[in-house]
């Protein structure tokens, strides 16, 4: 029997075509949302990041501007953040990863407002999380639920195991699924006997950035299995997981490219249109 593919591409066109709709309904009541990507850094990826952003935006109504810093310091990315943050015609703030470790990047993250912190990047947003109370999820974490949801995948008291434990992936996924009453295991480069842990997953996430790393001997037969990692190799977009190996042990895999990654823009997009409409709800009550 073939492996079940988790396909993230028909799943965002779905959401994308609501999505336009709501910002239509937005800019006809105001103005389109508009989302500020703060780019601090020359590290290609970002920089490709940001402007995979700016299309996305762009073919749905949604202004998205990025803001370039050649070169920055951790004051000056905290000012221009801060003055984002006060700026009425902004709904959303953004700082585009990976940044140089010169910078403190939770001190600029930490200056964007709650309700523009559409990436859930703040220690705010984070702690909102931990509670079950976060206004806007870390968007790759939510892709990953809105994959797992979308294919009637059960959370509910299902062990889950999470690689990775970084502030962008790793640790939102695990409070999510836990949220969901999922029984939640992290683990990471320290992890002693990573295939004894991974073994045991009903649910399998993985987010380490390691090409192929995920072989078809550290899956329990019949696992779901999510992989989150894109590395690029010989110019291909290459995820965590060993597919060809693991396809045959587990019951449904999601494939890179297609399967996560479409979703992740478009969840950040729904955050700012959310944000949107929320600022404006609260303006109207002032
Ligand atoms: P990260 O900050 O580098 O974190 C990697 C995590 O993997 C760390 O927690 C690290 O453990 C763990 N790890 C490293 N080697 C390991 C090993 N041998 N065994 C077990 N755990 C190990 O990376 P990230 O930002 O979370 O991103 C992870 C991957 O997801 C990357 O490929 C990234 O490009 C991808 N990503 C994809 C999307 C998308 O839209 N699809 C979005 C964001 C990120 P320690 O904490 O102990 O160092």
């Amino acid at each position: 029997m073939s492996v079940r593919r988790l396909e993230g591409k028909p799943l965002a066109e779905r959401r994308k075509a609501a999505l336009r709709d709501d910002v239509a309904t937005l800019a006809k009541t105001g103005r389109a949302p508009r989302l500020v990507v703060v780019l601090a850094t020359e590290d290609e990826a970002a920089v490709a990041y940001a402007r995979a952003k700016q299309r996305a935006g762009k073919a749905l109504g949604i202004d998205v501007e990025v803001v370039r810093f050649e070169h920055p310091t951790t004051e000056a990315l905290v000012d221009k953040v801060d003055a984002l943050g006060r700026d009425g015609s902004v709904d959303g703030i953004l700082v585009e990863m990976p940044i140089s470790p010169s910078i403190d990047l939770r001190a600029v993250q930490d200056a964007i407002p709650g309700a523009k912190d559409v990436d859930g990047a703040g220690t705010f947003a984070l702690g909102s999380l931990f509670r079950g109370a976060a206004a806007f999820v870390p968007a790759t974490a939510a892709a990953v639920m809105a994959l797992l949801d979308a294919y009637d995948v059960e959370i509910s008291g299902q062990h889950a195991v999470v690689v990775g434990r970084s502030l962008v992936v790793g640790r939102p996924l695990s409070q999510l699924l836990l949220a969901r009453d999922a029984t939640v295991t992290v683990c990471h480069s320290r992890t002693r006997d990573l295939a004894a842990m991974t073994k045991t997953a009903d649910i399998l996430c993985v987010a380490v950035g390691s090409p192929r790393f995920l072989s078809g001997s550290m899956v329990r037969p019949g696992a779901v299995v999510i992989d989150v990692g894109t590395t690029v190799v010989d110019g291909k977009l290459v995820g965590d997981i060993d597919f060809a190996a693991v396809a045959p042990v587990a019951g449904a895999v999601s494939p890179v490219p297609g399967g996560v990654g479409p979703l992740t823009t478009i969840m950040l997009l729904e955050n700012v249109a959310r944000a949107a409409r929320l600022q404006r709800q609260e303006q109207a009550e002032r």
